[in-house]
């Protein structure tokens, strides 16, 4: 099996792309989101302060990143291959990443880059709606995607949330940030052969029959 890199913007639902290959591959999924949220709730020193990052709108730092996949990827070795999401987000984390992984006999075999335009993405942001409490997520702009009654998840009946860094400012600030950092990471991939580009405007059963070709 394959290490897999997810590049995407807001909005671009690779979440949903992350769930459907682990699915059905028996990947690992690591997502540095779920990493962060993870120590923030255990609310020691090193969790209120990755809040404190977070809710002012800045970014995790690129070391303590790194810190935390260290321990997660020496903690959980995997047959199938593991799939980053989330990271790495500018050209110093994907070079940090290959030496991390170098160390452990790993390598990145691809790099999946999910494109779509500024506004459908943040279209697809601030409709998002996702159960707390079996994941599914929806979204309110789309009538394919909505739950069958407002705001309740058609799965288990629980009321849905949407996520709390889910706004417009937030948006423009993460893709800003995005567009900066991410053009010279898809060069770095582009040169180690490993890049494929996805039109991340397809439905997610459209692209995910793109990513299973190339996997
Ligand atoms: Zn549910």
């Amino acid at each position: 099996m394959k290490n897999i890199v997810f590049i995407a913007q807001h909005g671009t639902g690779k979440g949903t792309q992350c769930n459907l290959l682990k699915e059905k591959y028996n990947f690992n999924h690591l997502s540095t989101g779920d990493l962060v949220r993870n120590a923030i709730k255990k609310q020691d020193d090193f969790g209120k302060s990755l809040e404190k990052t977070i809710n002012s709108g800045k970014l995790v730092s690129d070391d303590i990143i790194l810190k935390m996949l260290g321990d997660y990827l020496n903690q959980n070795t995997n047959d199938f291959g593991i799939i980053f999401d989330g990271f790495p987000r500018n050209l110093n984390q994907a070079k940090e990443l290959d030496k991390l992984m170098n160390s452990l006999n790993m390598k990145v075999d691809l790099v999946f880059y999910l494109k779509i335009s500024k506004d459908e993405a943040l279209k697809r942001t601030l409709g998002r709606l996702i159960c707390p409490k079996c994941k599914k997520s929806y979204n309110k702009y789309y009538d394919n995607l909505k739950p069958k009654k407002d705001n309740i998840c058609d799965d288990c009946g629980t009321i849905l949330n949407s996520r709390s860094d889910d706004n417009e400012e937030t948006f423009n600030n993460l893709y800003d940030v995005f567009i900066e950092e991410t053009e010279p990471v898809l060069d770095y991939y582009d040169s180690c052969g490993v890049l494929k580009t996805i039109d991340a405007s397809l439905d997610a059963l459209e692209i995910f029959k793109e990513i299973e070709k190339v996997i």
